[in-house]
């Protein structure tokens, strides 16, 4: 890794914007919302597309600093709560629901990159789930379940069809989600915010809120040049925590997972992706990657309560491709990073509101791309109409991770998992 090289590929190929002013003096404002990642910026689009006026949006770095601009840029439908579990938690039908909210967002996010001409690398070209073990039952049974409760159809990728596709003698056998589609995340949180933008949300980076408090009717927001006072608050400060609401903090478990870029390939891709999809396997913590359009692969994997350096992460990472692909022994890495995710206990967004005005949606987990729209979706709709359907996520409340304790907890289920999934490689030889 060229030590000059700025750590994140999609910093490194960012689209030059000029930057959002910081908030400074007094304002006013209907709507404030805190983050600019995926879930404020499209909580702050839908408003402005409801034609609520005067939103301002506040990040304490840049737009998209958080997850959502160092993520593996796959949008596909569901949670991080897998589908067999939200099943059995809510019944076919709240499920049914639920999960709908997130095809339909998958739909609404090649429909905005259309309608507001966001240039971020779209590749519309699905997803594969590569089976990890020879098992065709991982297979078999998701496969199944989707159809069945869900109504949504992932093809069939017998052996040799896959490896025709991935050039891996580690898969055997695969699912194809044809309804997805995967992108450079930094450049579409920046698109985003352009269009909110746009629409007149008054977008102010390098503005983190050091406090927020009820005053009367409404809420004062103090940065460290401004102050804010708004009638609505919505806190989208995902893993990167607000620290200003301890129940809505302390209800999140910031965990770490690691991305890693190589070199342009050339015709060396060939040698491993036939397929412009993107990929992950079927293990606990799964290997996630795709090739980008100069040639480079994208790879990512891990997740630790552990957040490590660039040099940290290429070494796991490299060893990990290299299981996958040993063909690319010797690739050079050009960009390694971490990231830290959200998470509830429950492992399903956070997405509320109480009766004073404030809002959240947080613990998106690793799968927020389309659950982020469609939390924006569903405040945007509650704040601009009183419309009630953030409800549906009423089962899923604010409850208590128990940081730092609960490090421990959910470190001990990743090993756990971890090393089932080992133990099932190793017996199926
Ligand atoms: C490495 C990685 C790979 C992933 N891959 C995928 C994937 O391929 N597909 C997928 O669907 N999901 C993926 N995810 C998950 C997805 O990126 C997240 O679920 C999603 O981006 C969460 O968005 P968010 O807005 O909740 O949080 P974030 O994007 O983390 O944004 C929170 C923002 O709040 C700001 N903030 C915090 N406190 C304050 C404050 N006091 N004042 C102002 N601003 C504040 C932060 O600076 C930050 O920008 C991945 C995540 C990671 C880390």
């Amino acid at each position: 890794m060229k030590s000059s090289s700025p750590s994140s590929y999609y910093r490194a190929t960012a689209a030059s914007y000029a930057p959002y002013a910081p908030l400074q003096g007094r304002a006013h404002a209907r709507v404030a919302v805190v983050g600019g990642g995926f879930a404020g910026l499209n909580t702050a689009l839908g408003l402005a597309e409801r034609g609520v006026r005067d939103v301002v949006l506040l990040e304490r770095e840049q737009v998209g600093f958080g997850a959502s601009g160092r993520n593996g840029g796959f949008v596909f439908a569901g949670y991080s709560l897998g589908e067999q579990s939200l099943l059995d938690q809510l019944g076919e039908a709240r499920a049914q629901v639920l999960f709908k909210l997130t095809t339909e967002a998958v739909g609404r996010i090649r429909q905005r990159i259309t309608d507001y001409a966001i240039n971020c690398d779209a590749v519309d070209e699905g997803v594969i789930w590569a089976n990890w073990f020879r098992d065709p039952a991982v297979l078999r049974q998701r496969q199944q379940l989707l159809a069945e409760h869900y109504g949504v159809h992932w093809q069939w990728l017998p052996e040799t069809e896959l490896r025709a596709r991935i050039r891996s003698e580690r898969y055997h056998g695969g699912l194809y989600e044809r309804d997805a589609l995967h992108l450079h995340p930094l450049n579409y949180a920046i698109g985003l915010a352009a269009s909110a933008a746009g629409k007149g949300v008054r977008v102010h980076e390098n503005s983190g809120v050091r406090s927020l408090q009820r005053e009367g009717l409404q809420w004062r927001l103090q940065t460290s040049q401004g102050e804010l006072l708004a009638d609505h608050v919505v806190l989208a400060c995902g893993g990167y925590l607000a620290g200003l609401q301890r129940t809505i903090d302390r209800a999140i478990l910031p965990i770490a997972t690691y991305v890693m870029v190589t070199e342009p390939l050339g015709a060396r891709l060939d040698e491993c992706l036939h397929t412009r999809a993107a990929i992950y396997d079927s293990r606990f913590a799964f290997d996630y990657y795709r090739a980008l359009p100069d040639t480079r692969l994208l790879w990512g994997g891990r997740i630790s309560v552990l957040n490590r350096s660039p040099h940290g992460v290429q070494r796991l990472l490299t060893r990990d491709l290299l299981r996958v692909f040993p063909q690319l022994q010797g690739v050079r890495i050009d960009h390694a990073w971490s990231g830290l995710m959200s998470y509830a206990r429950h492992q399903m967004p956070q997405i509320g509101g109480s009766d004073d005005g404030l809002w959240w949606a947080q613990a998106f987990g690793g799968h927020g791309l389309a659950p982020t729209c469609a939390a924006g979706e569903l405040l945007a709709a509650a704040i601009a109409g009183g419309d009630d359907g953030w409800k549906r996520f009423a089962d899923y409340g604010l409850g208590n991770t128990h940081r730092p304790f609960g490090y421990l907890a959910a470190q001990a289920s990743y090993w756990w998992q971890q090393g089932r999934d080992c133990l099932k490689t190793r017996l199926e030889g």
